[in-house]
């Protein structure tokens, strides 16, 4: 059987930060240990059951804000029916306020290779804007716990264009990051999504963010900052030391296949996509009861297909290869006019200068 990446959603966090729009809940308590029952036995009933795991993602919410019990049983349900191929990448995201050494340690031994740290910013002030539970010196003391419990491969995240931030503050977080000396860096532009509350701010003009331009020097200070710490970019966000890209991302960024468990989260085999129930009572109600889980199910149509492929390969440094979507010979055109898209070896890639400009590109591409 073909290996598949595998990924798993755990939706709590200590608290609701101001700017997300993810499937996550500030709820602790019995819900989160039933929570972790039921996508223990969702993944034992997997159709999917036996066919190996290229990769498992753990994401959120806040993986390793669930009671480590629960995590390590998810992983081990996870790996009987998925037997990991060699080599496989175990990812967890955590987050700084929600980890200890001794989690990490248990996280290691029972078998998660890859740590992706929520780390957002080094300035407190920053981090209380965003609602963060966690401080810089706790992004420091996790990184310090992850490489004590033996973990070879960490990412961090960090975000730019936060409320009142200076390109020089960036550069600072940006500094604080690479000396940690991780070995993959996702480097996101915070985007204001309906139903937040910073997007009611934003309303009330009461969120005082980085203009076009500001964001510019910001993205591109960044991507030099990186490269010249030996992270090599690799997709629009993301940076990484040769041989630690994220190869569970890869496979959703060139349209593989991904089985997907937990509440909320998006799985896609055989040409169908479906989204689990996303409330975690619900889902665990769902699971319980066997009932199904989807709250949302499309068969991807070969229009679909190619709008995807267009949308997510574009993303990535080595490009569209074009015997997998034809790109609109007339946008495409337009496109290299433009400066912003290159094409060599079969594929077309954006520019250095496309990157600012990725979505129209994609658009006109289409
Ligand atoms: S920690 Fe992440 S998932 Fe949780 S509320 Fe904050 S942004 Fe959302």
């Amino acid at each position: 059987m073909e290996p598949i990446a595998v990924y798993v959603h755990t939706p709590f966090c200590p608290s609701k930060c101001g700017y997300c729009d993810f499937n996550s809940y500030a709820m602790d308590g019995e819900i989160m240990d039933r929570t972790a029952r039921a996508i223990v036995t969702e993944i034992r009933r997997s159709p999917h059951k036996g066919r190996p795991a290229k990769t498992i993602f753990f994401g959120g919410g806040t993986p390793t804000f669930l009671p480590i019990d629960g995590l390590l049983s998810i992983l081990e349900a996870v790996m009987q029916t998925h037997p990991p191929a060699e080599p496989c990448e175990i990812t967890s995201e955590a987050n700084p306020g929600t980890v200890d050494a001794a989690k990490f340690r248990a996280m290691r031994s029972a078998g998660f290779n890859r740590i992706s740290i929520g780390a957002q910013s080094f300035r407190d002030r920053d981090l209380s804007a965003l609602d963060r539970v966690h401080r810089a010196d706790d992004i420091v003391r996790a990184v310090k716990s992850t490489r004590d419990a033996g973990f070879q491969n960490v990412s961090l995240d960090l975000m730019f264009a936060l409320p009142n931030q200076s390109i020089d503050a960036w550069l600072k977080n940006l500094d604080c990051a690479t000396t940690l000396e991780p070995e993959h860096l996702s480097l996101y532009c915070l985007t204001i999504e309906p139903n937040t509350r910073f997007y009611k701010l934003q309303r009330k003009g009461m969120l005082l963010l980085p203009g076009d331009d500001a964001q510019a020097t910001m993205y591109d200070a960044a991507v030099e900052r990186a490269e010249s710490a030996g992270l090599r970019q690799y997709e629009i966000s993301n940076f990484a030391r040769p041989g630690f890209e994220c190869r569970h991302n890869l496979a959703y960024w060139r349209g593989e296949e991904y089985a997907a468990y937990g509440p909320g989260a998006v799985e896609r085999v055989g040409g169908v996509r479906w989204t689990h129930i996303k409330h975690p009572l619900r889902y665990c109600v769902a699971v319980e009861r066997g009932d199904d889980l989807a709250c949302e199910r499309e068969a991807l149509t070969p229009g679909m297909r190619r709008t995807e492929s267009i949308m997510l390969r574009l993303r990535l440094n080595e490009g569209l290869p074009l015997n997998l979507a034809q790109p609109d010979p007339e946008g495409l055109a337009e496109a290299k006019r433009k400066g912003w898209i290159e094409q060599s070896n079969g594929a077309v890639r954006l520019t250095r200068e496309g990157r600012h400009f990725c979505n129209q590109a994609i658009l006109a591409l289409l």
